[in-house]
């Protein structure tokens, strides 16, 4: 709202709008994705495979959103007086310590097909 270019406001502009419905959306998809493996948790209905499923997800939301808020900031995007940066490198760093996508996708692999992918004998 504060940024002007073209006598207006950014946030005014159609683009720009697009690209926060669409933040909202997937911040919306990915909370009730994590909202309803809580309540299959308290249930006892989860299972692990949905828990590798909700991370890549949401880690994935997280960053893609993270990286389109830098977008819509331009060029002070990438500076320390705003921290969307900073949030940009945490979120990096959840990508691995949640667990990384290659051994997530190995988990769900192995539940699709029931053949594990995570070793192989080397000759
Ligand atoms: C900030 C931070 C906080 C952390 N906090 C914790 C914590 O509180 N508790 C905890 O237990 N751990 C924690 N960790 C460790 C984290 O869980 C591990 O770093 C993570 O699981 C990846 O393991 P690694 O670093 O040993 O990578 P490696 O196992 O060396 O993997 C390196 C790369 O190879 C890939 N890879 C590995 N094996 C395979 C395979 N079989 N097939 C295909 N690709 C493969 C990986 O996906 C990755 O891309 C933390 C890490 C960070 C960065």
């Amino acid at each position: 709202m504060s940024r002007i270019q073209f006598d207006h406001p950014i946030a005014s502009y159609q683009l720009v709008q697009n690209k926060l419905a669409w933040m909202l959306r997937e911040i919306t998809k990915a909370q009730l994705l994590a909202y309803h493996l809580g309540l299959k948790k308290d249930d006892s209905t989860w299972f692990a495979e949905q828990i590798s499923l909700a991370k890549m997800n949401n880690v994935d939301m997280a960053l893609e959103i993270a990286r389109m808020a830098r977008d819509i900031h331009g060029a002070n995007g990438i500076l320390d007086e705003y921290c969307i940066m900073r949030h940009m490198a945490n979120l990096e760093s959840v990508k691995t310590y949640e667990g990384t996508h290659d051994i997530h996708n190995l988990i769900i692999g192995k539940y699709i097909t029931g053949i594990q992918a995570f070793t192989r004998k080397l000759d």
